[in-house]
């Protein structure tokens, strides 16, 4: 650092000044360095020193001149390497002196200190759009995301960023590197359980959210951590269903009408040539079974060694499971990720004031299908149909609504709804249970 270069201080935590507060009189701050030392990020947490520049912070208890600051500045200094270029940060120990945070730089290899550019740390209000999604709105909301691979993690940034308090991640699998072109999370978090990959990037984008992790398979009901994940989920508003196996989401299904908690179900086809998002609200819509006993059910997506592996028999050569692997675009899981995000803000956004409200009377079908190319299951929509409304198309969605099945094992909601329709007259029994809605 050049003896005229000023650096920019940003203060990460939301919390600082309090983190602060709470700590001794004075002491070191960490420091991370980026910009060739331009930039600096002070945090009150202790940890391993990313810059050339040592920070200290002194905690002031009464009004202080310019003067005395660095006098005290000063002093407090001589304890570190002249060698080096060296910050204090003041803190003012109650709200009612005039600064609240300052600071002076020593340049290297002498006193005289000048006074720095400080960014206010951040606070809730930087975090949300005014006048679409009040800030705040969704501080109080809980959503759980079983499943965090692509789609998982596409959609849990979108809540981190949308300012949703709480997040429940479940997920055993560890990020690998053929994930890494999809997934929210990079190179860096290769090995890492993706639980806690996500979580830190999730903090990144806000760090006031509370995030719960469970590092299990959904389907390992004996699992020592499925109760306590149990009991998390039960406390959330809604439940995300991002995982990739057919027995996974039927087992959330099973989970979800028992805990009655919304639950939001995504899903790729083989290289995510389209994709589907199905919306089942416990005892009044129809269920995951009901919908899928009802239609052909699409091949899954599969992206993961490890978990292709784990659903594989014993006698299957890695070499075959890893031919398996048929991953899609990025870009081709965006738009199912997105319409959970939409659907999710819906069901969040409920008798809130915000600009989305209006979309819960528009996406009011169960069930939205979505495809992004001309092949497999879509293969038969007509050439230059993207053109023309009267005929199916790629990027488009199509939703479809879906009456409870009264045969279904899991909800049964199919019997009770036509109970209580067969005594007002309005029967919930049809021979239609699926209505396609443009297509
Ligand atoms: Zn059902």
């Amino acid at each position: 650092m050049s003896d005229n270069c000023r650096p920019i201080l940003y203060f990460p935590q939301p919390n600082f000044i309090s983190l602060i507060r709470q700590s001794a009189e004075s002491g070191e701050l960490n420091v991370k360095g980026l910009d060739k030392d331009t930039v600096l990020h002070l945090t009150a947490s202790h940890g391993e020193n990313h810059s050339s520049v040592r920070a200290l912070y002194l905690t002031v208890k009464s009004q202080l001149s310019p003067e005395q600051r660095q006098e005290a500045a000063k002093e407090l200094v001589e304890s570190l390497p002249n060698a080096t270029a060296r910050i204090v940060v003041f803190v003012a120990e109650t709200e009612d002196l005039d600064s609240c945070l300052s600071a002076f730089l020593f340049p290297p290899n002498t006193n005289t200190p000048t006074e720095t550019i400080i960014m206010s740390p951040p606070t809730s209000k930087l975090f949300h759009s005014r006048s679409i999604l009040e800030t705040d709105i969704l501080k109080e909301s809980s959503v759980g995301i079983i499943g965090l691979g692509s789609g998982g993690s596409q959609v849990a940034v979108e809540f981190a960023k949308a300012g949703v308090g709480k997040l429940v991640l479940v997920d055993y699998d560890r990020l690998e590197l053929n994930n890494i072109s999809r997934h929210a999370c990079g190179l860096s978090d290769i090995g890492r359980l993706k639980t806690n990959a996500l979580k830190d990037l999730l903090l990144n984008k806000n760090p006031q959210a509370t995030i719960q992790t469970f590092e299990l398979d959904i389907n390992e009901t004996t699992h020592n951590d499925y109760p306590a994940m149990k009991d998390s989920l039960r406390l959330c508003d809604l439940i995300i269903a991002a995982t990739d196996t057919v027995q996974s989401r039927y087992n959330i299904n099973t989970l979800s009408l028992e805990l009655r908690i919304t639950t939001i179900y995504g899903k790729c086809s083989t290289r995510a040539a389209g994709g589907e998002v199905l919306r089942v609200r416990p005892g009044s819509s129809a269920c995951l079974a009901c919908v899928y006993g009802t239609m052909q059910v699409t091949p899954d997506e599969a992206v993961s060694f490890e978990r292709l592996r784990k659903v594989t028999p014993a006698y299957v050569p890695d070499s075959d499971v890893e031919a398996k692997i048929q991953v899609g675009l990025s870009s081709d899981i965006t738009p199912i990720s997105n319409m959970i995000v939409k659907l999710s803000l819906v069901e969040l956004c409920r008798g809130k004031p915000s600009g989305i409200s209006s979309l819960e009377s528009e996406l009011t079908s169960e069930f939205y299908r979505w495809a992004n190319r001309r092949e497999q299951e879509f293969k038969s929509y007509p050439e230059g149909g993207f053109d023309r409304f009267d005929k199916p198309a790629i990027l488009r969605w199509y939703p479809v609504s879906f009456q409870p099945d009264p045969n279904c094992m899991t909800c049964s909601i199919g019997n009770i709804l036509a109970v209580q329709g067969s005594s007002d007259d309005t029967t919930a029994e049809t021979s239609d249970k699926v209505f396609f809605g443009t297509n």
